[in-house]
């Protein structure tokens, strides 16, 4: 019997995300750097089931390469099903299962995405009523991209980018990801920029001075205009990106050269976002991509975040 067929089990759905726009300040002391967001949660998700049991375990399916994903305490579902029984004094365990949909190690936050659904599952299923603000916390101490897993829409992010507060983008995007067979890892990227920025001479890549995401950004997504959006996108990791896997630069060129209004790295990449007109411009988009042998999979948001499905 597959976990989805299990009476016994609650079914929680959780949002991947891209990163309309990411501006990154200087490295801090903790290690992390400040930044500056907008993220939008997209019709590509995790589904987590979470079944009784008197000790904890975790099992994957779905399209990904189960060597990628680790099954113990390195596994962000497990650390939020133990923040939980923790938190609540829980002394039953949980079986996890993840059927995953966002690549592995694709900056679309996946991972995080599996936390907030395990953390709304292990809530439901133990009765222990944590409430919004305590599932909040918890999911700020699991990971920076984790609190906006649980919200989900479009939100500014800053901090770690666990810092949110949302923004108003009442209209619908069309987005077609270009998915690598290969995930990046996220702190090499970001090793990457620092290493970029620190070169002598390169000073225009200096972290910038003032953190903040441009009123231009928040302005096309409260008009709902992909046309507006388009050129004020940014991403400051993209340039670490692509100088880690140069075949990058050639995939935006073909989304663009397939009819999109633009597009960008998503998060630390691989996984490419591209902006289009509407639903039909990206299904011609997507059809172009196909043709010419890349994955390519069309997506809207703002989509919501953690759900209950059953
Ligand atoms: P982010 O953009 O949040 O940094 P990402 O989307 O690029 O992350 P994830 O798929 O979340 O990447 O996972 C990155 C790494 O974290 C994986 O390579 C894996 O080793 C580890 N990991 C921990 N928990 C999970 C999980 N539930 N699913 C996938 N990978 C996980």
């Amino acid at each position: 019997m597959s976990f989805a067929e299990r009476s016994d089990a609650v079914h929680v759905r959780a949002p991947g995300k891209i990163n309309i726009y990411l501006g990154v300040g200087a490295r801090r002391d903790d290690g992390y750097h400040a930044l500056a967001t907008v993220f939008q949660a997209v019709s590509l998700y995790e589904d987590v089931y979470a079944s009784p049991a008197s000790d904890f375990s975790l099992t994957v399916s779905g399209d990904v390469d189960p060597s990628t994903v680790p099954l113990d305490d390195r596994n962000l579902a497990m650390r939020a099903a133990k923040l939980v029984a923790q938190a609540a004094g829980v002394t039953e365990g949980v079986a996890l299962h993840l059927r995953k949909s966002v690549p592995v190690a694709g900056g679309m936050g996946g991972g995080s995405a599996d936390a907030a659904a395990a953390l709304v599952a292990c809530d439901a299923l133990w009765g222990t009523e944590l409430g919004p603000h305590a599932l909040h916390d918890l999911a700020s101490r699991l990971g920076a991209d984790v609190p906006f897993a649980l919200h989900g829409g479009t939100a500014v992010g800053t901090g770690r980018g666990e810092q949110l507060t949302p923004a108003l983008a009442p209209g619908r995007f069309d987005w077609v990801l270009v998915p690598s067979d290969e995930g990046l890892s996220t702190p090499a990227i970001y090793a990457r920029l620092d290493e970029q920025r620190a070169r002598v001479g390169s000073l225009a890549d200096d972290p910038p001075l003032s953190l903040d995401v441009p009123v231009a950004v928040l302005q096309a997504l409260r008009a709902g205009d992909p046309l507006a959006l388009a050129p004020v996108m940014i991403n400051d990791l993209e340039a670490a990106a692509v100088a880690e896997r140069p075949e990058l630069d050639h995939i935006l060129a073909e989304g663009v050269r397939a009819g999109a209004l633009t597009g960008i790295v998503s998060g630390s990449g691989p996984t490419i976002a591209f902006l289009c007109a509407g639903p039909e411009a990206a299904r011609a988009v997507q059809d172009e991509l196909l043709a010419i042998g890349r994955e390519a999979l069309h997506v809207h948001g703002a989509v919501p975040g953690a759900r209950i499905m059953s």
